[in-house]
């Protein structure tokens, strides 16, 4: 029999293809790396169906790899054994508004699961620039987001989950097992999360400036409001994409009427500029991002290097976040890019991840703690092999 004969018997013939047309579409995500597979699986939404492909993969040592909407930059979701295509299971299957949690597939994406949450004045906060994620690929990657500082880590909202370990255990998952590892543990099918009450009254608050250092003064002193939602940074061309006259814009958001921008065409504006600054500048040609997580302190000496190379420079500097972007012809500033953050002592792939494009750059602590869960829930390899550590 063969590798199709056999996943037929688990998920079904109609949901799954060996067709050149999908394992082409498969070979690719958002990231610049390829990797051809050999089989596409769309799976039931069934645990037991899919521990028995997976305990299948476990004898006859076939990798698997997890893909959400294959939006990750990082090369996290293409693989060259079977992929699992979850993000047809997109059901909100319950949600209780008086104790504010909600359980959904992860193929639902976080739009999805906020318009749902939206109609009971509930609101899922943690959303990373795009907010077509699948929830299943947010966990997974557990980036730092923006608004992160008022409504806190995106752990505090994961409740339970359930899915398929690597070894082929199901259905219950350890949450914290989950979470910043990128599908190199488990399989997620679905997650119990918490909700928040959606903020009605915002406001913000923009101001530019020639210098640096004033700049990140005022940062400073904005920082200490307990009403802060976020605040973003532009410099160089990405304080000219947001219209600013100076060097350098500051946007912040607060859950109050403490900004002065407040009617709603306005703020509308404003913050559709600021949010949408990472695709804005893929149209001036600066199509690859980078990010990284360092000090405040540190953003000056990051700063100084961008505008020497005069590359755009967005923060979110209440969360030590920077994005830097980069044009095509750019490959190796974007090496310099990722020494210099190590230099600085800084993170790599803070909300991004790793992947198959950055392992190279993972922190002790990321690789020690993949490399710690793959010996309980994967000691065979399945799960997204090449992901963030090269295991065994
Ligand atoms: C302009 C721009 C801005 C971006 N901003 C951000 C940002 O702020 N933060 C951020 O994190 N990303 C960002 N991204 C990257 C990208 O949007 C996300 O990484 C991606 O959307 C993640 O969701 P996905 O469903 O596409 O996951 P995929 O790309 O399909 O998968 C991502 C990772 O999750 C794993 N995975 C997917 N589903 C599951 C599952 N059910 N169980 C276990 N593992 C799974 C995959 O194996 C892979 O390793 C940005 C991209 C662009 C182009």
């Amino acid at each position: 029999m063969t590798l199709k004969d056999h996943l037929i018997e688990f998920v079904g013939e109609a949901n799954l293809s060996e067709a050149e047309v999908d394992c082409e579409a498969y070979s690719i995500d958002a990231s610049t790396l390829s990797a051809y597979p050999l089989i596409v699986v769309w799976p039931p939404n069934d645990p037991e169906k899919i521990s028995y492909l997976v305990k299948y993969a476990n004898r006859i040592n076939t990798p698997i790899t997890l893909r959400g909407k294959g939006k990750g930059i990082t090369g996290g979701a293409i693989g060259e054994g079977i992929i699992l295509d979850l993000s047809r299971h997109t059901k909100i299957s319950r949600l209780s508004v008086k104790d504010s949690w909600v359980e959904a597939r992860a193929g639902t994406t976080i739009q999805e699961l906020n318009t749902v949450l939206r109609e009971q004045s509930l609101f899922f906060p943690c959303i990373p620039l795009p907010s077509t994620h699948t929830l299943g690929g947010l966990i997974s990657l557990n980036p730092i987001y923006y608004g992160q500082s008022y409504f806190g880590p995106l752990k505090n909202y994961l409740l339970e989950a359930e899915g398929v370990e690597g070894t082929g255990q199901h259905p219950d998952l350890d949450p914290e097992a989950i979470l910043g590892t990128e599908g190199t543990t488990a399989i997620i099918l679905s997650l119990k999360l918490k909700t928040t009450e959606l903020v009605v009254q915002r406001s913000l608050s923009l101001s530019e400036f020639d210098e640096l250092p004033v700049a990140l003064n005022a940062i400073s002193d904005i920082k200490k409001r307990k009403d802060l939602i976020g605040i973003t940074l532009t410099a160089g061309a990405a304080s000219d994409i947001v219209g600013s006259q100076k060097s350098y814009a500051v946007l912040a958001e607060f859950a109050s009427d403490h900004g002065e921008i407040q009617d709603l065409s306005t703020f509308a504006v404003a913050e559709s500029r600021f949010k949408n600054i990472i695709s804005l500048l893929s149209e001036r040609s600066y199509l690859f991002v980078e990010d990284a997580k360092l000090e405040l302190e540190k953003l000056f000496d990051l700063e100084q290097w961008c505008f020497k190379k005069s590359l755009p420079l967005v923060c979110w500097p209440d969360l030590g976040v920077a994005f830097v972007k980069f044009t095509r012809e750019q490959e190796k500033l974007r090496d310099q890019f990722r020494i210099l953050i190590k230099k600085l002592n800084g993170e790599l792939g803070c909300c991004f991840g790793h992947g198959r494009l950055k392992k190279k750059f993972v922190s002790g602590y990321k690789s020690n703690r993949v490399f710690r869960l793959k010996e309980r829930m994967d000691y065979n390899n399945i799960l997204g092999r090449g992901v963030i550590i090269d295991y065994k």
